[in-house]
């Protein structure tokens, strides 16, 4: 498509959108008495109007059930958990038995290692990508210590070639064979959070388990954001937290994937509770774990319903949509915004930034990260006044993910124009 930085062009795609409706469903902070343009989606989603009566109905049921709320309750919250199985493995491509939700995204990688992190002194290092996100670091430090080993030793990262933004795909898979026969643990961010860089899960996954290792995904930026097939693909395990395009609420409940092929083995080590045991006896308080099949056998705690429900409004929300049409928005929308920065950046000088998101459609979702040559900290800190919410993230990184959900068109033209007008500014 030939696309034109003009206001008129950007509202003629908004009218051919099908999901335009849906901006309306959402509630957007205002600065200066107009909606902001809102490229944090990436980070914290913005909250779906229909969120707020999920909540009621649970508050409504403790105050008029109280502790019956567990069982007679519209939606009963013993088993309150069991209504994401469906839509869940419909945005992350599995079957409705290998999904379950609980806990938060780091808790739940760390339980995931317990039960496919058992390492030896023959096979015990973990393959993860420079630079991955914060968390998992400490993550990987904690547990390979835990385990007696030295996380200098066991962990492996990936590294960007000397002056490129992004990891070359053969550099993964060769590191993957050169660590061969001690690689107990391939564990990736499914998408980067600093670059958005997307990764070949399914050839990730082959090349991890030729070595005979487990892999696993960090699902955190990819979880209603790009096409997932993890049942066939194979994966061993993923988690995701669901409050970044999953616009579920702050901090909220992560979702977990097992695949079905590890749902019988008795050997696997796992930290359990009674949530996670036969749901039949589960209230008989016998003493011998007895795992529930599936991925809900890794439950521990009963759950918390409030955090629960707007999860399940927004998990509702994109099985009514689909992930094919928000992926097709999103393609068109990634690479209009695109343009505009072109467009802009050519209007002023062509030297003030560069995107470091691969070009490359296959390799990149909803973000585009900038990086900004000439200008600092000032220029996000002038789009924040001016009503465009982005992150920043240091060096000199700005990013911006344009959510198909609740961003138009116009907002990237818009965006545009303020963008221009900062950058103007001596
Ligand atoms: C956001 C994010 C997290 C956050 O973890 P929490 O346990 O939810 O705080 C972890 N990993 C990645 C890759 C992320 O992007």
């Amino acid at each position: 498509m030939n696309f034109q930085n003009t206001r008129e062009f950007a509202q003629q795609l908004d009218a051919q959108d099908e999901l335009f409706k849906y901006r309306n469903e959402f509630l957007f902070p205002s600065i200066n008495g107009k909606n902001v343009i809102y490229f944090t989606g990436n980070s914290l989603g913005l909250q779906p109007k229909r969120t707020q009566a999920y909540v009621d109905e649970v508050m409504n049921d403790w105050a008029k059930l109280a502790v019956e709320g567990h069982f007679y309750a519209d939606k009963p919250w013993w088993d309150y958990h069991e209504r994401f199985a469906v839509p869940l493995s419909g945005i992350v491509g599995a079957k409705p038995s290998e999904i379950t939700v609980m806990n938060t995204l780091t808790v739940n990688l760390h339980l995931m290692m317990v039960s496919f992190y058992q390492p030896t002194p023959k096979k015990y290092k973990i393959i993860c990508e420079e630079k991955a996100f914060p968390s998992d670091q400490y993550m990987f430090q904690s547990q390979v210590k835990f385990h007696g080993y030295d996380p200098k030793d066991a962990i492996v990262e990936i590294k960007r070639r000397e002056g490129e933004h992004n990891i070359r795909h053969e550099d993964i898979i060769a590191k993957i064979e050169e660590v061969g026969e001690e690689l107990a643990l391939v564990l990736i961010g499914g998408v980067n959070y600093y670059t958005g860089q997307v990764f070949d899960i399914k050839a990730i996954t082959e090349a991890g388990h030729k070595t005979g290792a487990y892999v696993g995904w960090d699902l955190a930026h990819a979880a209603g954001n790009i096409e997932l097939e993890l049942h066939d693909w194979n994966v061993d395990f993923a988690c995701w937290c669901s409050y970044k395009y999953m616009n579920s609420g702050p901090g909220n409940a992560s979702g977990c994937f097992v695949h079905e092929k590890h749902h019988n083995d008795k050997e696997l080590p796992r930290f359990a509770g009674w949530w996670g045991h036969n749901k039949e006896r589960r209230f008989k308080m016998e003493p011998d774990f007895d795992p529930v099949h599936g991925a809900d056998g890794w439950q521990i705690s009963n759950l918390p319903i409030l955090s629960l429900a707007p999860y399940l409004a927004s998990v509702e929300m994109f099985a009514e949509v689909g992930m094919k049409k928000l992926i097709q928005k999103r393609n068109l929308l990634t690479a209009y915004l695109e343009f505009i920065l072109h467009e802009i950046d050519r209007e002023i000088d062509g030297t003030e930034f560069e995107i470091i998101t691969p070009q490359n459609q296959e390799e990149r979702a909803c973000q585009l990260s900038v990086y900004l040559h000439g200008q600092g900290r000032s220029l996000f800190e002038y789009l924040m006044k001016n009503g465009v919410i982005t992150d920043w993230r240091e060096p000199n990184v700005i990013r911006l993910a344009p959510a198909p959900f609740y961003c138009s068109f116009e907002d990237m033209y818009e965006f545009g124009q303020i963008l221009k007008a900062g950058i103007s500014k001596p």
